[in-house]
């Protein structure tokens, strides 16, 4: 068992004075790095200012709205209304909801081997069969398709609220799908009045060499949802629509979604500062190149495939009886790994965006040391 006394940039320290390079970054949560000073900055400063307020009413706290602007910005325009909850979980209920309720329709498709979250509405939706079957009955109405297959893209008819989807799919092993898939998609949803919701909780905030995944297959969602790197490592989540569609839920919160400390100010403001940390330190530039880095140097014969979108990566390996031997070992020689949540044969990489090409090679070689000394 670790026990982690601090952590800062790609590093995390022991309470023996251990040192490890993070390659999962809390899973997709540290892409600027832990404890990145601006961001330990802002917390400081507005803990200092206000902390909990009231979220949504006659107070309109700054640390919210300055988020809002700067999220807004780097989107399509027509996602300009942001609202702002706990966790990705939280985001994916309050944009369930919101689909219902603008388009009074109550069908939902999603995909298999997703992950959407673990309350009851996400765990719905969610597509593993083993997660969800201690909980029966859950929400009803929602239908399961293959990610990335076109052909069953035909379940989507008039009586569908909503489509969620990941760009990515991360807990699946990092399953990617064509522009043709997601364009067929789009047009799907269009033409049958189905909203688009897509779940950009480990995809979003610069993950995958883009500020959005949704960037790389020019697809438009109706409600985006995000969480995870949002916060820079405080905990925040939010789902973005149009105003249109938003206004179901600001004009009638009651039949919306409410939320005591969503947005909450010194999240909020950690947000910004990683927000502003991605976009003032360019940290999306050499994502693409860095992913190749990794690949290049993780050239062995018992890594079968590396899926990837730029820094979120998956080493594909026979068995979890392979693997777990190897994180095992990775981790006493100081490299943090592990595998995913219904792909247990593959290997997560997903380091901090910061991560630098030396650095890159040290983790490299202390993996691929990991991989021989499990095969002796
Ligand atoms: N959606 C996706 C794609 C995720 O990867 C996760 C978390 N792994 C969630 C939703 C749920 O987020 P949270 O754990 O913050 O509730």
């Amino acid at each position: 068992m670790l026990e982690i006394e601090s952590a800062e940039g790609i590093y995390m320290f022991g309470s023996k004075g251990e040192k490890y390079i993070d390659l999962i970054s809390g899973i997709g949560v540290s892409n600027v790095g832990h404890c990145h000073p601006k961001v330990v900055r802002a917390v400081q400063e507005q803990a200092a200012k206000h902390m909990h307020l009231m979220v949504y009413g006659e107070y309109v706290q700054s640390p919210q709205t300055l988020l809002a602007k700067a999220i807004a910005q780097t989107l399509p325009e027509h996602l300009n209304n942001v609202y702002f909850v706990n966790s990705g979980s939280e985001a994916i209920e309050g944009a369930i909801k919101l689909a219902k309720r603008f388009t009074g329709k109550t069908q939902i498709i999603s995909c298999k081997n997703a992950y959407h979250g673990s309350s009851q509405g996400a765990l719905s939706i969610g597509g593993s069969e083993n997660f969800k079957r201690a909980f029966r009955p859950l929400i009803p109405g929602v239908k399961s398709i293959p990610h990335g297959e076109p052909g069953a893209l035909d379940l989507i008819d008039e009586d569908t609220a909503a489509v969620v989807i990941e760009v990515v799919q991360g807990e699946a092993g990092v399953k990617t799908a064509e522009r043709s898939y997601f364009d067929r998609l789009r047009d799907k949803c269009t033409a049958t009045g189905t909203l688009l919701i897509l779940d950009e909780v480990q995809t979003g905030f610069g993950r995958t060499g883009k500020f959005w995944a949704f960037e790389h297959y020019q697809l438009r969602p109706d409600i985006l949802v995000a969480a995870k790197g949002m916060g820079g490592g405080m905990p925040i989540g939010a789902f973005m629509a149009s105003q249109e569609i938003m206004s179901v839920l600001k004009n009638n919160p009651i039949l919306g979604h409410i939320t005591t400390f969503g947005g909450h100010p010194v999240s909020a403001a950690a947000s910004l500062a990683a927000l502003r940390v991605i976009q003032g330190e360019n940290l999306l530039v050499k994502v693409e190149a860095k992913a190749k880095r990794f690949k290049s140097l993780l050239n062995h014969s018992a890594i079968k495939e590396i899926r990837n979108l730029g820094l979120m990566m998956a080493l594909e390996f026979d068995s979890f009886e392979v693997l777990k031997p190897i994180i095992d070992r990775a981790i006493e020689l100081g490299v943090v790994t592990d595998w995913f949540l219904f792909c247990d044969s593959a290997m997560r990489i997903a380091p901090p965006l910061i991560i630098t090409e030396e650095q890159i090679e040290e983790a490299c070689k202390i993996i691929l040391q990991a991989i021989d000394e499990s095969f002796k």
